[in-house]
């Protein structure tokens, strides 16, 4: 009975709270709640980010809390089971672009109730922290703004400070008459490289601040010039082709990774890889190679494109790091030759051969979805860890989001904990597969 009057009781204060009332709400001083089963709110720290809001409440120890929202005006109200707030000076400094101020009053006689004035409606969300380094237990608090608001915002935003995407052009080898390598279970690689493109941006479409093209979305010819065209007309930062690769001796396996090459070849038979490629041109377009040779070798002179093939290479060797993780690689390296669709002046490139179409093994594995996705999944960490480091200026990747460089000694528990961050957040943001971390690399610290 005293139960079911104090559950009535507390749903009246909501209600009445929900009519204003909170606005009367007295300011929690030390005196009020004295109790020493009361855990205690230390301190509040603010972070903010151009449409959200983070509140961490610095505790004493484990808190049971509870949130909602009112509306008209906007605010939020969090309930803090049996906790006080040590020093109420804090609350002055708690302001931010979603966040008008910050109240505390007493509930329940025990209970903290906390209520943000908000700027505008937002969707709220909170987790604990358990204590960690330097740190103790952590309630977490984010207001971000609502999807209709927030991306208008954030869209003004991009435009003011004209952030945008990183492009990935994705370029599913051969296509239309032009089969590629047919395996020995009658796999046309032009179907598998398609299957691996379309996955792939899904992968990439679904990382933020990435977008992903598909060069070619459906079984069609076209001329690798045309590819090339295709990836400057979409202003893509990176320019991805698939291939499976064939080998009249059906052991030979594994994946190769491909780099742009001005002064030739790395191997021979990287070259006659090269030219196995190229020859699609002559065979089944009506493009003249020797003139387009030239004019890119005229583009390849100029010594800006140093820095393009350095990425290229260094791209490439981020996704076949990754590929070797999903399975075997041919080629411990980058190799290096001048594909055709691979140049594309100023865009660094690469060339992946995700395995042997012509090893019956791997032709059943290029077949099925799950590996499929495993190689999509792959690429993405690779060319995530590379614009992780190196994301082009402008862009939302290089510029929008926190990021922290790892300092040697650092550990992943320790930067998570510097953010008040679930480490399994860090991990998947960042697409890691290990904790090992590589010092000066840039990782990026999620939204939420
Ligand atoms: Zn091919």
């Amino acid at each position: 009975m005293k139960k079911q009057r104090r559950q009535f009781l507390s749903q009246l204060t909501s209600k009445i709270a929900g009519l204003g009332a909170m606005a009367a709400a007295p300011v929690l001083t030390q005196a009020a709640s004295q109790s020493s089963s009361h855990i205690s709110v230390k301190n509040i720290r603010i972070s903010r980010e151009p449409n959200k809001t983070r509140l961490v409440f610095d505790l004493d120890g484990p808190v049971e809390h509870s949130l909602f929202s009112l509306h008209k005006p906007e605010r939020l109200v969090v309930d803090i089971k049996k906790t006080r707030l040590i020093d109420s000076g804090v609350l002055q400094e708690l302001h931010s672009r979603q966040l008008k101020s910050i109240r505390i009053g007493v509930r329940n006689t025990h209970d903290l109730r906390v209520v943000l004035d908000l700027k505008s409606r937002t969707t709220p969300s909170s987790f604990l922290l358990e204590p960690k380094g330097n740190n103790g237990h952590r309630l977490v608090v984010d207001v971000k703004e609502q999807a209709s608001s927030s991306s208008s915002k954030y869209k003004e935003m991009a435009k003011k400070k004209s952030l945008r995407d990183v492009v990935v052009a994705i370029d599913a080898g051969h296509g239309g008459n032009d089969p590629g390598a047919t395996g020995r279970l009658g796999t046309h690689e032009k179907n598998v490289t398609l299957q691996i493109a379309r996955r792939l941006k899904k992968e990439i479409d679904a990382t933020k601040g990435m977008r992903g093209e598909l060069i070619r979305s459906k079984d069609r010819f076209m001329r690798l010039r045309d590819r090339i065209k295709k990836a400057h007309e979409i202003d893509a930062d990176l320019m991805i082709s698939i291939h499976a690769d064939s080998f009249p001796d059906v052991r030979a396996r594994g994946a190769s990774v491909y780099a742009l090459s001005v002064s030739g070849a790395t191997s021979e038979s990287a070259r006659l890889l090269a030219e196995k490629e190229n020859k699609v041109d002559l065979l089944f377009g009506d493009v003249n190679l020797n003139h387009q040779d030239k004019m890119v070798r005229q583009v390849l002179l100029d010594l800006s494109l140093t820095g393009t093939i350095e990425s290229s290479l260094d791209i490439g060797d981020e996704v076949l790091k990754e590929l070797g993780r999903v399975g075997r690689v041919h080629k411990k390296k980058v190799q290096q030759a001048g594909f055709a669709v691979l140049k594309a002046p100023n865009i660094p490139a690469i060339l992946l051969e995700t395995a042997f179409i012509s090893n019956p093994k791997e032709e059943r594995k290029l077949r099925s979805s799950a590996h499929q996705n495993k190689l999509a999944k792959a690429i993405l960490r690779g060319v995530n860890d590379y614009f992780s480091r190196k994301a082009p200026p402008g862009t939302w990747l290089s510029e929008a989001q926190d990021h922290y460089v790892i300092k040697k000694g650092d550990t992943l528990a320790d930067i998570s904990d510097k953010y008040s961050l679930p480490v399994s957040h860090l991990r998947t943001r960042n697409s890691l597969r290990s904790d090992d971390l590589r010092i000066g690399k840039k990782l990026y610290i999620p939204a939420s």
